[in-house]
C-alpha cells in the first residue's frame, strides 16, 4: 500500500487552480466529467484507441488520452504525465476492475480521490462483513458448509463479474448438483459464498460522505434489471413446472425508484453507520459516493448484502439530479457532480488532501 503521506506529497507539487478531473472511458465516465465540467474543472478521459473518438465527441471532455490497454495507467510515464497535468484521478467500478484493487493500492501514484484504503474492505467478503457487522447493519445468514444449508440460499463466487455463476440452492444435495455444472475454474469454485436469500425488494442506495461537510447525503435510489432473472419472473409458473431454468443475477440496467417516506430515516441511519465504522476501522473511513446493496423485506427491515465502495453505475440514471438530491440541493446534481464539488469545496479551504488517496 503506497503510504498516504508519498500521495500528499504528490498533490502538494499541484497547481490547485488548474486542476483537471479525470477518469478511465466507461462505466459512468461521462457523468463524471460532465460533473467536473459544470463545476468548472478541466477534464480528461483517459482510454484505449478503440474508444477514443467516441469520447472525443464531447464538448465537456477538454483531453482524450490514449492507452495501450487499461493498466498502463500505472505505467511510469503516464503517470508522470497525469502528475505534470495535475489530474486527480476519479475511480469508478470498471476503473476498479481494470486495474484492480492491488495495483491502484501498490503502483498508483496518480493522487485519487476517495480513500484508497476503503478497495481492501470492500473486495474481501469476510471484511465487508465485519464493517457491516460494527455498523450494526443487517446482514444475510452465511453458512460456512453446503450441510448446514436449511433455506433458500445464493451461492456467490468471487471474479463471478455481475452474478455470472450464481446459482439458488435449498439443500446440499441440490448445492452439489449446481456447483458441478458451473463454468468457473476449480479455484473460483472453492471460494464461494453460501449466503440466505432475502426475499423482499432489492433498493440500491447511492450516498455521498462529505468530510468537508461532514455529512452523509442521499443522492439517489435505482433497482437493477438482472438477467435472466427479471425475464423469468415474467413466466407464468405453471408454464415453468417441469423445467429446470437457472436464474441469473447479471445487472442489465436499472430503474429510477423512490421509497415511501417512511423508510427514509432508517435508510439515513444505514448511511450514516456505514461511514461512522468506516472511520473506527481504516481512518478517516469512507469518502465521497458508496451504495449499499439492500433488500426491504415485509416487514419493513433492510438487509444489506454487498457495498460498493464508489460511484456506482446506477447513478448515471440521475445525470439531472434524483427526487433525493432535488431536496439538497436546487441545481441539478449529479453524483459526478457532486465529487467535483467537494473537490472545489476542499481546494477553497485549503483542504484537498483531506478528499485525496
Ligand atoms: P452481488 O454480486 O452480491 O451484488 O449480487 C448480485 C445480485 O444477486 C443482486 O443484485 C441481487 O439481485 C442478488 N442477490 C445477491 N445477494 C442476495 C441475497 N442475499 N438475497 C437476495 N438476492 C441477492
Amino acid at each position: 500500500m503506497i503510504p498516504k503521506k508519498e500521495i500528499d506529497k504528490v498533490l502538494a507539487g499541484y497547481e490547485n487552480d488548474s486542476i483537471t478531473i479525470g477518469t478511465i472511458g466507461s462505466h459512468s465516465a461521462l457523468q463524471i466529467l460532465k460533473g467536473a465540467k459544470d463545476e468548472g474543472f478541466d477534464t480528461l478521459a483517459i482510454c484505449t484507441k478503440d474508444r477514443a473518438e467516441f469520447y472525443k465527441d464531447w464538448n465537456f471532455i477538454d483531453n482524450v488520452l490514449v492507452i495501450g490497454s487499461y493498466k498502463d495507467i500505472l505505467k511510469k510515464n503516464v503517470q508522470e504525465k497525469l502528475i505534470k497535468d495535475n489530474v486527480i484521478l476519479i475511480p469508478h467500478g470498471s476503473f476498479v476492475e481494470y486495474v484492480t484493487p492491488k495495483s491502484i493500492e501498490e503502483k498508483l501514484y496518480t493522487p485519487l480521490f476517495g480513500n484508497r484504503s476503503v478497495l481492501h474492505w470492500e473486495s474481501d467478503r469476510r471484511k465487508g462483513r465485519e464493517w457491516f457487522n460494527l455498523a450494526g447493519i443487517k446482514i444475510p445468514k452465511e453458512f460456512s458448509h453446503p450441510s448446514e444449508i436449511d433455506r433458500i440460499v445464493i451461492v456467490k463466487f468471487p471474479g463471478a463479474k455481475g452474478g455470472r455463476g450464481y446459482f439458488l440452492a435449498r439443500n446440499e444435495g441440490e448445492f452439489n448438483k449446481k456447483i458441478k455444472g458451473i463454468k468457473l475454474t476449480m479455484k473460483e469454485k472453492n471460494n464461494f459464498t453460501i449466503q440466505e436469500y432475502i426475499i423482499g425488494t432489492r433498493f440500491y442506495l447511492q450516498f455521498f460522505y462529505s468530510p468537508i461537510i461532514k455529512k452523509v447525503e442521499l443522492l439517489g435510489i435505482d433497482i437493477r434489471y438482472e438477467s435472466n432473472i427479471d425475464g423469468l419472473v415474467r413466466i407464468p409458473s405453471y408454464l415453468l413446472a417441469g423445467y429446470e431454468i437457472e436464474p441469473g443475477y447479471v445487472v442489465t440496467g436499472n430503474i429510477p425508484v423512490v421509497v415511501r417516506e417512511s423508510l427514509l430515516p432508517r435508510i439515513m441511519e444505514i448511511g450514516n453507520n456505514i461511514v461512522g465504522a468506516s472511520k473506527r476501522l481504516f481512518p478517516p473511513g469512507i469518502i465521497g459516493p458508496f451504495c449499499m446493496e439492500t433488500v426491504c423485506t415485509e416487514d419493513m427491515n433492510f438487509v444489506s448484502f454487498e457495498i460498493s465502495a464508489r460511484i456506482v453505475a446506477g447513478t448515471n440514471l440521475y445525470l439531472q439530479g434524483s427526487p433525493y438530491s432535488q431536496l439538497l440541493y436546487d441545481e441539478p446534481m449529479s453524483t459526478g457532480r457532486r465529487i467535483a464539488r467537494e473537490i472545489k469545496m476542499a481546494v477553497d479551504i485549503g483542504k484537498l488532501a483531506e478528499v485525496i488517496y
